[in-house]
């Protein structure tokens, strides 16, 4: 049965600083059922922080991006005095830091422990910043229940070892408190730390109101809810009361940056409502993501992702060949890299796969090109972008609007309809898609 409990998560720009900090802290006061804080590192950190761990930075250049982090962190102390069992563990946490973001090489797990300092920071001041407004709050380290594999940079979750270590280190403190902790970050079975992979702060929350049965996620961001299209590419994008949980698994995977992909697995496992928000402007209210939805067909929102690799493999002994296409995803598989699209012909196959340039390592290595080419021709393009669009019941012919005629007018590189009837995705030259999103949000998604 699922608890009253509201687990709600605030992002890079949402802690940025104190004036933010102190305005979520209000959300939290406002609202009883809010047990479970989980907060991002503030905004910048954890780009300078990869810049750490992409190792081309001599000495000195560490040593500045080290300043370069603690200086957010001490701006926002400047208005906030750490309670002495906080400012304890900021100091210690502090030395790790400063001790292992000066090593002149890092392995993959030292790497995932550099990148964890942004929310292990802000999770100390959050904590104080409540305990001000008079709210009981205690900071935990998350990485005490959220238990992953070892996949360092990428993690994934073991749910189960997340829900028996929620039981104990977690669930007792929910009476009394609210309890602070850091999004993105887990420990694998060794107690290494771990990391979710980029924007992985929505996830955690979600993952946390799994483990304590929560009854709803609350993700406070930058932005009023999940809106048609990113907001900042088309002034006329518009926010979306109500998504199912498809349509919303749908939008993050293809590019609504809004929402980690992940994030909806875990809600949509127990049933727990999702809600995003503008930590900004409270008062705004904002998407609802749900079972229950009853979804309206046709297009209800267009995204994209920018930086996609097509990898096209052909290979003449395909023809009539079985397990071609097995040899290459278990290849695939073995280097973790997760595939997006797939369209095959008798003796080709092409994918497509992410390559975001603020990732902590690249999605496609040299390795995996070599052992591709033992057995296909294999060929790399970059610079492309893959625009999706995501709603229920799509059809290319027939509704209101023809796609076919809409679509016809863009140079599109590969197509995919099919699979599922929530999305329709092409690829298209990154350098146009820009332009691609905001016709398509024009032409299907701005009529009155
Ligand atoms: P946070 O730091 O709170 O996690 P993010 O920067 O990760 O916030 O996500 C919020 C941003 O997502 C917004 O500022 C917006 O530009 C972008 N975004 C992209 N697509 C969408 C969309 N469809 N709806 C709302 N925001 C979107
Ligand atoms: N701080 C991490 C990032 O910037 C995780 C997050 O904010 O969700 O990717
Ligand atoms: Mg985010």
């Amino acid at each position: 049965m699922n608890s009253q409990y509201v687990v709600a998560k605030f992002g890079g720009t949402s802690v940025a600083d104190y004036t933010a900090m102190h305005r979520c802290a209000q959300i939290i006061n406002d609202d009883p059922k809010v047990r479970v804080v989980v907060v991002s590192a503030s905004a910048g950190v954890t780009n300078h922080l990869v810049e750490l761990v992409q190792q081309k930075a001599d000495e000195a250049q560490r040593e500045l991006l080290v300043d370069a982090v603690m200086q957010i962190q001490q701006r926002i102390l400047d208005s906030v005095s750490l309670d002495a069992d906080l400012q304890c563990g900021f100091n210690e946490t502090y030395t790790e830091f400063k001790e292992i973001a000066l090593l002149p090489a890092l392995n993959k797990q030292q790497c995932d422990e550099v990148l964890s300092f942004g929310e292990r920071f802000s999770s100390f001041i959050f904590t104080q910043v409540l305990r001000n407004l008079g709210v009981s709050s205690v900071r935990l380290d998350i990485r005490d229940v959220l238990k992953t594999d070892s996949n360092f940079s990428k993690a994934t979750p073991d749910i189960t070892a997340t829900e028996v270590a929620a039981l104990e280190h977690l669930q007792p403190l929910l009476e009394d408190h609210v309890v602070v902790t850091q999004g993105f970050i887990g420990s694998d079975k060794y107690g290494q730390t771990t990391t979710l992979g980029r924007g992985g702060s929505d996830y955690s929350a979600a993952l946390i109101a799994e483990a304590i049965n929560a009854k709803s996620v609350h993700i406070w961001t930058d932005v009023v809810g999940i809106f048609s299209t990113d907001p900042r590419l088309c002034s006329k994008a518009k926010p979306i009361a109500r998504l199912s949980f498809d349509e919303a698994a749908e939008m993050a995977t293809f590019g609504a940056k809004v929402l980690h992909p992940a994030t909806i697995l875990p809600a949509s496992r127990k049933g727990i409502s999702v809600f995003v928000g503008s930590s900004k402007a409270p008062e705004q209210g904002g998407t609802w993501i749900e079972k229950e939805t009853q979804s309206q067909s046709g297009i209800r929102a267009v995204t994209q992702r920018k930086n996609q690799i097509l990898l096209t493999l052909k290979s003449p002994e395909m023809l009539l060949a079985s397990g071609f296409l097995a040899k290459i995803f278990t290849i695939l598989s073995s280097y973790n890299i997760s595939v997006d699209l797939v369209t095959t012909s008798e003796i080709s196959v092409a994918l497509t796969l992410d390559n975001a340039p603020n990732a902590s390592r690249p999605e496609l290595e040299q390795g995996c090109l070599d052992e591709l080419g033992e057995f296909c021709h294999v060929s790399v393009e970059n610079n492309l972008t893959l625009v999706a669009m995501i709603g229920s019941e799509i059809q290319l012919r027939g509704g209101d609007d023809c796609l076919v005629d809409v679509l016809s007018e863009f140079d599109i590189r590969l197509i995919c309809h099919g699979a599922s009837r929530h999305n329709l995705c092409f690829l298209v030259e990154q350098s146009s898609s820009d332009a691609v999103v905001q016709a398509i949000h024009q032409k299907l998604l701005e009529v009155a």
